[in-house]
Order: structure tokens, then sequence, then C-alpha cells
């Protein structure tokens, strides 16, 4: 059930409405949107009788949803969201989210190279795994908490805003803590307790799509964030398992349009594991914004031949920044944009 307001609702009818929802034993989302603001229920067994809330002051209509989910979808807010980071960082606004870094922080110094690689092509995000869900319990598990504070003293070195992942519940409570944005990963799309805990946090989530996971899985994943009051989640798609053996994952970009239907929530496309392979990543990249994704998670390494995880598909600086390049013409054929390089030191003449 959602409740319409009246364009001209005030503050205080909101919060009557949203009262007299918890008094009924729901939940209330209220959702703004460019008009007006929707009021989501979430937490009922059955039908709501509507008839209690329709009699409030500044309700327009009270209507069932009659999608699955109720509050990622359109129905509640009809216009995309936009997730301000801060500092002119938005994901899903008409600057696109360029998301660079390696697959896992190894060291100060491999971070702090790549960071300055990216930042100087005009990426406003670092990402970088600390804690990494591996294939194999013997392969390098991540720094933990050191690399949290690495990741931290990117951030305050270059100003870029940071994504990192949680793997679990306990990893989480450390995530929230150094990170712009908490990255749950495709074979957590379906942790519903790493979900719910998620949507406790006060930091945004960015969601990837579960290696088998169907449009509708996907989103049903995202409403359990969005149902435990954290409304700043990006999804991302990352390839899904097929019998296609020419790439790591199948990359499905036909999901882009299929979420802009019928969500309102941003979307990002992860062209690194979505290909798992290195040449494959900058046609990818431009195909991922033509489609319409609202940016890109890509892997770069400056010494991929000696990286601890997804060497094979991470990109170097140089690679990363004429996909930079590339992407922000592309950009521009639909109106979006994507930040400039910064401009280079000029080199000093001698005499
Ligand atoms: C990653 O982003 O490094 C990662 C592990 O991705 P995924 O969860 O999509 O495999
Ligand atoms: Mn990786």
């Amino acid at each position: 059930m959602l409740v319409m307001m009246q364009a001209h609702a005030t503050e205080e009818e909101i919060r009557a409405v949203c009262r007299k929802i918890e008094e009924l034993g729901y939940r209330a989302h209220p959702i703004p949107g460019a008009t007006r603001t929707a009021i989501g229920i979430t937490g009922n067994a059955g039908p709501v009788d509507s008839s209690a809330l329709e009699a409030l002051a500044g309700v327009a209509e009270c209507i069932a949803v009659s999608k699955p989910y109720k509050l990622v979808g359109r129905e509640v807010k009809e216009e995309d969201t936009a997730v301000d980071l801060g500092d002119g960082v938005c994901i899903g606004g008409v600057e696109l989210a360029i998301i660079a870094g390696p697959c896992a922080i190894e060291s100060r110094e491999q971070a702090f190279a790549i960071a300055a690689a990216v930042r100087a092509a005009g990426a406003r995000l670092f990402r970088g795994g600390a804690y990494k869900p591996r294939t194999s319990p013997y392969s390098f598990q991540g720094l933990g908490e050191k690399g949290l504070e690495i990741l931290a003293a990117v951030r305050a070195k270059f100003g870029l805003k940071i994504v990192t992942e949680a793997i679990d519940n306990e990893s989480l409570e450390q995530v929230e803590q150094y990170a712009d944005v908490i990255q749950i990963g495709a074979r957590n799309m379906q942790n519903f307790s790493l979900l719910k805990r998620a949507g406790r946090s006060s930091k945004p989530v960015l969601l990837k799509r579960g290696l088998s996971a169907t449009l509708d899985e996907f989103l049903m994943a995202a409403e359990y964030i969005l149902a435990e009051g954290n409304y700043n989640v990006i999804l991302c798609e990352r390839g899904v398992r097929t019998f296609a053996d020419h790439t790591r994952n199948t990359l499905d970009l036909s999901v882009i349009p299929a979420v802009k239907r019928l969500s309102h929530l941003p979307i990002l496309v992860d062209p690194s594991h979505g290909t798992g392979r290195r040449e494959k990543v900058l046609p990818l990249s431009r195909a991922a914004i033509a489609v319409g994704a609202d940016g890109l998670l890509v892997e770069v390494h400056h010494q991929p031949d000696q990286a601890l995880s997804d060497g094979y598909q991470s990109i170097l600086p140089a690679h990363f920044e004429q996909l930079m390049d590339e992407v922000r013409q592309i950009a521009a054929v639909l109106h979006r944009s994507v930040p400039a390089p910064e401009a280079r030191t000029p080199a000093v003449k001698t005499r």
C-alpha cells in the first residue's frame, strides 16, 4: 500500500500520516518525489485497510502496489534517485559515477599509486577490498582493518570517495566506519541478515547482482535494505553465470533498461568482473554507458601481473585514462558527463 500525499501537503500532515501508520502497527517510509511525497507501508501481513488513512488531511489517495517490491519500484517514486555523497559527488545524477581502483588493497604504496592515477584521469570514487570473498580459502583474503586504514588515508590525500566491501555483519561494523559507500558483493546478494544490517546503516550501499539472480530477485534484495530505512542504494550489474566460456561471466547489459523501467534506483556496470578479461573492459564500458548505466565500477592496477587478486581483469592506468576519455564522449551524446582529467602540471622548461 502506498499513501500518495497531495502536492501541497505540509510536513506536519506527512508526519501525522506516518504516525497513524505506525499506530496501526506498520512501518512508514516517506519518500519525497519531485511533485509530491509518497509514503510506503511495510510490515503488514495482509492488505491494509486504507479508510483510516484516506480520511487524514493532505492525503490524495491510497493505492495498492502491484509489484512484489514496494520501495524500490517506480510506483513509489517516479523520478530517478540520486545518491549524494557530498563534495559534489553523486551517484545517479547527470554526472556519471566512475569508481576505479584495485580489486584488493595490498599495501599503502599500491593503493596510493593507483589512487593518484585514477584521480588524475578524473575518477572521484576509489574502490578496493579490505575483506575479500574468495573462491578458495587459500587465496589472499584481504588486509582487513589495515586495508580500511589505507583507504581512509587515500580519501584524506586524494579527496576520493571510498567504496569497499563488507562480507559479513562483523566486517560491516568496521567498513561503515571507514567507507563512503558499503559494497555488498554478488555472493552475498541474498545474505538477508547482511542486507538487513546494511539497511540499518547510515552509509549508502552498493549492491551487486548475484551470480544467477533474476531481475526480481535483485530488486527484492535491494528492497530488504530500503525496508530497514536506508534508501541510499545503488545497484550494480556484474555479469551472470552462463554456458559462455569466452568470458568469466556474461555481462547482462539488457538489465540496465529493464531496471530503469521498474526502479528509481541508480545502476552501475562492472565490466571487470562482468568479463574477467582485461581487453574486454574498454569495449563493454563504452556499451554500458551507451545503454544508460549511471556509471562504472572498474578494476585498475599499476602492476596487474603482480596483483594478489583479479590481475587478469585489471586494466593499467593508461588504459583507464583512455576509457575515461572515450566514455566522456559517449556520455555527452546522452547529455551526461564524466569529470574532466586533472590538468597536468606543465613541464618546467629548463634552459
Ligand atoms: C569485487 O568487486 O571485487 C567483487 C568481489 O565483486 P563481485 O562480488 O561482483 O564478484
Ligand atoms: Mn575483484
